[in-house]
């Protein structure tokens, strides 16, 4: 039955790359195919569809990309997608060729667009790839993992040399506006302060913890601020940790370098189990939604769902956001981010007792 309604189903990447896209293209790609039916690659997002930039894609393609970052299908952003035009394009694309339905693996943006695509009638699955992790729907999105191994690994190298110098390094990480990446390194890295959107930050406590282990010999201080915390932030509050405790201060913002290499095992795990969970929806008939990792199991929320639990989390809710929503649907919603505040509280605190 399945195999007769979809003949090909397209792969996308789009939006910011992160490592174990491709472990995800591998697995969406075998599952497919292990189920009779051919997997094109749209080559470089949502552009991809619009310019007819399609590679099918064989397992033997795929087999040597599950260890790689970045992603082998390319990724793009594409605005000429957000527009009637732009759509019906990728649409005829989709005829075309004999797209029956596409996977999409990238954040919120991607997830739009896979769901006006699905209302147009092309049936589409999203999956989170993203290494900010700020897909609130999903207790994980691929690639946070491994952009955490990284910042982890950085941090340590950056300990030794501000260790032997007796120096304060802050540290700033990507995570666009969310502190995933910058409290899960804080605490790891045995960071003395952690600054985040989600958190107030209190500067003269910062400032008198040096201070005071400072005096009690400790040597070096690191310091993480998540990217969100935005303009100069991080290069004014090096310099005011500087004047105001005496310890010799350095900024370092690694940038793109968290967003390589190779995925790590978690990732390449979660990448495959979101992969196949994707096909196996798609051609269950199922559309207009996204993969999640929720208490270590792999499940799915309906992409409307999954975009306005995140605005609500930011607090960015908009007159009439909710009115298409059940009231269970809102209590959900609700929950969900009261676990997701709570986590951040708890992390915090354990920072501010470890640090
Ligand atoms: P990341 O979190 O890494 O930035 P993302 O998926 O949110 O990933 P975006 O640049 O926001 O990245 O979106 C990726 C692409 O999705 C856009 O370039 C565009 O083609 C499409 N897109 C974004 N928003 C919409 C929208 N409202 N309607 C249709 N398509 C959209």
């Amino acid at each position: 039955m399945e195999q007769k309604k979809f003949r090909r189903i397209g792969i996308l990447t789009s939006g910011g790359d992160a490592p174990g896209m491709n472990a995800a293209v591998k697995s969406v790609t075998c599952s497919a195919i292990a189920r009779g039916v051919e997997v094109v690659g749209i080559i470089g997002g949502y552009a991809g569809l619009i310019n007819e930039n399609l590679k099918p894609l064989t397992v033997a393609d795929v087999s040597g990309i599950i260890a790689l970052g970045g992603t082998a299908i390319y990724s793009a952003r594409c605005d000429e997608f957000r527009y009637e035009e732009g759509m019906q394009k990728a649409i005829q694309t989709c005829k075309k060729h004999n797209i029956d339905g596409i996977i999409a693996i990238g954040g919120d943006g991607t997830f739009r667009g896979a769901t006006d695509l699905s209302i147009r009638g092309i049936p589409c699955i999203g999956i989170p790839g993203t290494i900010d992790n700020d897909v609130t729907a999903s207790d994980y999105t691929i690639g946070f993992d491994t952009a955490m191994n990284t910042v982890l690994r950085l941090g340590d190298q950056l300990r030794d040399t501000f260790e032997s110098h007796s120096r304060c390094v802050v540290i700033e990480v990507m995570g666009r506006d969310a502190g995933y990446i910058a409290i899960e390194t804080g605490i790891a890295l045995g960071a003395v302060g952690v600054a985040l959107i989600e958190k107030p930050f209190d500067k003269e406590a910062l400032f008198n913890k040096i201070i005071k282990l400072r005096a009690e010999g400790q040597q070096s201080f690191i310091v993480v601020v998540a990217e969100g915390m935005g303009g100069t932030f991080s290069e004014t509050l090096t310099k005011e940790i500087e004047e105001r405790t005496g310890v010799e201060s350095r900024f370092v913002r690694p940038a793109h370098i968290v967003r390589g290499g190779s995925p790590t095992l978690r990732d390449r795990s979660l990448a495959c189990t979101m992969g196949d969970k994707a096909v196996d929806l798609l051609l269950q008939g199922k559309s207009d939604l996204v993969i999640c990792s929720r208490n270590n199991q792999i499940t799915y929320a309906d992409i409307k769902w999954a975009l306005i639990v995140d605005r609500m989390f930011k607090n960015k809710l908009k007159p009439g956001d909710l009115d298409n929503f059940s009231e269970k649907e809102i209590e959900d919603m609700k929950a969900l981010c009261a676990e997701r505040r709570a986590y951040f509280d708890d992390m915090y605190d354990i920072m501010l007792t470890i640090g």
